[in-house]
């Protein structure tokens, strides 16, 4: 039997990705909502709440733009499995290894690619420290 991802995964592996990945994708939203109120900013009472407060704001935003970044690519995974494109690399087109699914199930790059991103993200950072 051919499966969704070229006989990658069984149908039952793909139901329980499935179930994984929209399970992660509710707990990210509540997790978005939680920290939606420290978004917001309060009444200044005095400095000092003023000043920890803005401290955990900023906490916060950094917070939610993680999970917003996370969530982003749960989606993404989700589409995927509507339109029958899971599971495949998003960078080469390679098949991505079941066992990988089964730990990052939202992961849009195989092994080499993900290798790839990364250094060249190190490499970024690198070049604008030297800037
Ligand atoms: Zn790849």
């Amino acid at each position: 039997m051919v499966g969704i991802s070229g006989g990658g995964m069984t149908r039952d592996q793909e139901k329980q990705l499935k179930a994984a990945l929209e399970a992660k994708r509710g707990a990210l939203i509540r997790e978005i909502n939680d920290h939606r109120n420290c978004l917001v900013i309060g009444p200044a009472s005095d400095p000092v709440d003023q000043a920890s407060s803005s401290v955990d704001r900023d906490l916060a935003i950094r917070y939610v733009a993680r999970i917003c970044s996370v969530l982003h690519l749960v989606e993404g995974a989700l589409n995927e499995i509507r339109d029958a494109t899971f599971g495949v690399c998003s960078k080469c087109g390679k098949e991505i290894p079941a066992k990988r699914l089964q730990a990052v199930p939202w992961s849009p790059y195989c092994i080499s690619c993900q290798k790839l991103a990364e250094q060249f993200r190190r490499g970024a950072e690198m070049s604008a420290v030297h800037l």
